[in-house]
């Protein structure tokens, strides 16, 4: 029995930590127990995970109808595609669709008709875990656990070594704030041990998807506005992490995503409006008294 302790006390604390992986990213999404049925295929198309090992992956949304409940279509006919490395972002009003739209792309709920593509394959095609390995999310706010502030970070990719998870600490600009704590990577963080701040957590989720290094990013940018150096520190952090990796932002800020190869600005489950940030502003529509009411120009310095 003494001989069977250790390999399930190990089998333990995998299955505690990929639980905790899971409740982490319905939590980022939104996401609670209700009703996520969706069966993997009997024969599922491979898709490679790792940016390291791949290209960056294709995205598309093809004529996608969706609600949660039958009674109520939420997204009316979005189209719209990510080509390998580039970066679309989301914004509009709130409850216009943009968080669903993510949750479709990880498949957590079915479309009603259209197709959610990746790769140019359905995403029914793919085995659930595998898709859901291939696309990393830096959510609006981090869950961390009670445990060490390596642990936390190194979760991003259970089995990474020390060196690759000081070298994603240091890509995501925490690692200087880490070793100037008394028990560096040691230390507790969470609710029993050390409170990191907004930025603090927001840069170990960016550390915990460079350590990933999925083929597709998802940022759900916070809501709440950081201090403006924090702000100019993520910033970069997540340039790091988007750099040649297909990108979907779902933005508040409209000065974060001045560079997307296309912007799509929703409402009520519609685009209404869709284009490059110089394009849109010369339309003076939507977009350009969004951008207006953000404080135009000086909105790039917040
Ligand atoms: P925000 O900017 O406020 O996050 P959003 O554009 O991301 O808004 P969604 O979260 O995609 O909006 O929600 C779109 C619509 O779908 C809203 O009307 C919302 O009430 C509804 N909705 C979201 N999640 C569910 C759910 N699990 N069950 C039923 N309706 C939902």
């Amino acid at each position: 029995l003494l001989q069977l302790y250790g390999p399930l006390n190990f089998l333990g604390s995998v299955y505690s930590a990929i639980r905790t992986a899971l409740v982490d990213l319905e939590h980022m999404l939104g996401l609670t127990e209700e009703e996520v049925e969706v069966a993997d295929p009997v024969h599922p198309l491979s898709i490679a995970t790792r940016l390291q090992v791949s290209a960056p992956a294709r995205v598309a949304f093809r004529d996608v109808h969706f609600g949660y409940r039958p009674e109520r279509e939420i997204l009316h006919g979005i189209s719209f595609e990510v080509a390998p490395g580039r970066k679309v972002a989301i914004v509009g009003t709130t409850g216009a669709g943009k968080s669903t739209i993510s949750r479709l792309l990880f498949r957590f709920y079915d479309v009603w008709s259209g197709a959610v593509m990746v790769d140019g394959h359905d995403v029914r095609d793919y085995r659930q875990a595998d898709l859901r390995a291939a696309i990393g999310v830096v959510p609006q706010d981090t869950v961390l656990f009670n445990e060490s502030i390596g642990y936390n970070i190194a979760y991003g990719r259970l089995g990474a070594t020390p060196a690759e998870v000081q070298q994603a600490a240091q890509l995501a600009q925490i690692h200087d704030f880490i070793m100037s704590l008394p028990e560096g990577y040691e230390t507790q963080v969470g609710e029993r041990g050390l409170k990191l701040s907004g930025g603090e957590k927001q840069r170990v989720a960016i550390a915990r998807t460079i350590l990933k290094d999925p083929r597709v990013l998802v940022l759900d940018e916070a809501t709440s506005a950081l201090d403006t150096h924090t702000e100019k520190e993520i910033q970069a952090a997540l340039k790091t992490v988007s750099a040649r990796r297909t990108t979907l932002v779902i933005a508040h800020r409209l000065s974060t995503i001045v560079d997307a190869d296309e912007i799509l600005v929703m409402a009520d489950g519609y685009i209404v409006e869709r284009g490059t940030h110089a394009a849109l502003l010369a339309q003076n529509a939507v977009y350009a008294s969004m951008w207006a009411a953000q404080g135009g120009e000086s909105g790039q310095e917040a």
